[in-house]
């Protein structure tokens, strides 16, 4: 596992190394808590707050749900191109925050828990 750096909790902090400090609130999940049912929770959470004004956040949610849904209750293996253009989709295309900062998180996931993520994805 990467080291995650430490950070002072103020925006330019969190900015400056890449995360996001947003929806007033730091979120600390057990140690031993399943990351891929971390990243099913934020997709889920995302489909179900949508407004639905925009598609990419209210289609792609619930898209990334299935497709995290399926790696975890069936082991089926993401896609990871396709996993990728979802998330730069809801990234660029999202009219508000609620969709277009759910890639970030996802992303800053991927990149420090890897180890244990990459395993759902086709090699
Ligand atoms: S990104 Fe914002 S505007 Fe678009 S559907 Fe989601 S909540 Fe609505």
């Amino acid at each position: 596992m990467s080291k995650i750096p430490a950070l002072s909790i103020d925006f330019e902090s969190f900015q400056k190394e890449g995360f996001l400090l947003g929806h007033a609130s730091v979120l600390s999940i057990p140690e031993n808590f399943p990351m891929v049912e971390y990243l099913e929770h934020l997709f889920e959470f995302t489909s179900l707050e949508s407004c639905g004004k925009c598609f990419p956040c209210r289609i792609g949610s619930t898209r990334g749900k299935e497709m995290i849904q399926g790696a975890r209750l069936n082991g089926k293996k993401m896609d990871r191109a396709l996993f990728n253009d979802l998330l730069e989709t809801m990234e660029i295309g999202s009219l508000c925050a609620l969709g277009g900062g759910l890639p970030l998180g996802v992303k800053n996931a991927l990149q420090y828990f890897g180890d244990e993520l990459n395993e759902h994805f086709k090699a």
